[in-house]
């Protein structure tokens, strides 16, 4: 499984989501499997108790999970059905922690953010990341299912099983209905006290899932004085994202109008990317379902094919 994460920088609402949900179009137009995750900083343990004044209007996923509006641009853009496990929220996270430490589960230890509530953020984005969200994949679950189910019934479950087999497979390829690249939102912008434990939580994924599985990136702001584009508030934001020790592949620009090619170079010098290449201009579209093909024009696939050796992926050769 290879994990795309998004972070953001400068303002909220800068189009992390259609940003995430456009990179995850741009992918599957590539021949991959995509699934994600949106994590919400908050204590609320969902967004059915939210005032939609303040956050916009909740989404309502198909198992009643009540949610942040980005899990419906997820399923608009990538065609996925999505789980509430889907959407991680702080009170989600802690509540999960604090009912383990009920039952006793963490014999006698005392229970600490670190590693208690990390390595609890770190299994749930494991977990959620290989249930299969997509047609073929979830056909393939639910024969599963029903062939162990018939097994322990004890009725020839070998019928469905191989039925399970055939509809998970990538055409030609081996894959058994679970995404090839899972994308990470982490809601909020970077710097803020409430993502700090999930940015915690994602700088020990990295090492834990190893640096071929793992690519971080940015969404900032450039705004326009007068007739100048300017790069110093993404500079603090990529600043405080490396203090956290996180260091982005790829900078996203939201702005006004088209990026320069200075504005890109000046960015990749200060922020510690691989060139200019690695600064994509996001600027304002008239349509966001735009935003794919901006992304693809900018040769962002071939970045992230180099970065998570998506060439190893069964099924790939000649796409990326
Ligand atoms: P975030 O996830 O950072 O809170 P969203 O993805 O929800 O932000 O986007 C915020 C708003 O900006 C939405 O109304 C979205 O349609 C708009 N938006 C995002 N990207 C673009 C773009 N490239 N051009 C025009 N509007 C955009």
């Amino acid at each position: 499984m290879k994990y795309i994460v998004v972070t953001g920088g400068v303002v909220s609402g800068l189009g992390k989501g259609v940003t995430i949900s456009s990179m995850g179009r741009m992918l599957q137009g590539c021949g991959l499997r995509v699934t994600s995750i949106k994590i919400d900083p908050y204590l609320n343990v969902d967004a059915g108790t939210m005032s939609p004044f303040e956050h916009g209007e909740t989404y309502v996923l198909d198992d009643g999970g009540e949610t942040d509006l980005d899990l419906g641009n997820y399923e608009r853009f990538l065609s996925v059905s999505l789980t509430s496990d889907h959407n991680i929220t702080t009170g989600k996270v802690y509540r999960n922690v604090i009912g383990k430490e009920r039952r006793g589960d963490y014999l006698g230890k005392t229970v600490q953010v670190v590693p208690h509530i990390t390595n609890e953020i770190q299994e749930w984005i494991e977990r959620v990341a290989h249930v299969p969200v997509d047609d073929a994949g979830r056909r393939h679950w639910e024969a599963k299912e029903e062939a162990s189910s018939a097994t322990r019934a004890g009725v020839d479950g070998t019928k469905a099983a191989a039925a399970s087999d055939d509809g998970g497979r990538r055409a030609g390829g081996g894959g058994v209905g679970v995404a090839d690249v899972c994308l990470i939102e982490v809601g909020g912008t970077v710097g803020d006290i409430e993502s700090s434990v999930f940015l915690e939580a994602l700088r020990q994924f990295q090492f834990r899932v190893g640096p071929t599985n793992f690519c971080l990136t940015f969404v900032s702001l450039v705004p326009i004085m007068g007739e100048e584009q300017k790069t110093k508030p993404t500079q603090h934001g990529v600043r405080d994202l490396r203090s956290v020790g996180l260091s982005p592949t790829v900078i996203f620009c939201r702005c006004k109008e088209v990026l320069e090619e200075g504005t890109k170079a000046k960015i990749a010098s200060f922020c510690h990317v691989d060139g200019p290449g690695c600064v994509l201009s996001v600027h304002d579209v008239s349509n966001v379902y735009h935003v794919p093909l901006l992304l693809l024009e900018q040769k962002l696939h071939r970045i992230l094919a180099d970065k998570l050796k998506l060439h190893e992926i069964p099924d790939l050769d000649g796409r990326l």
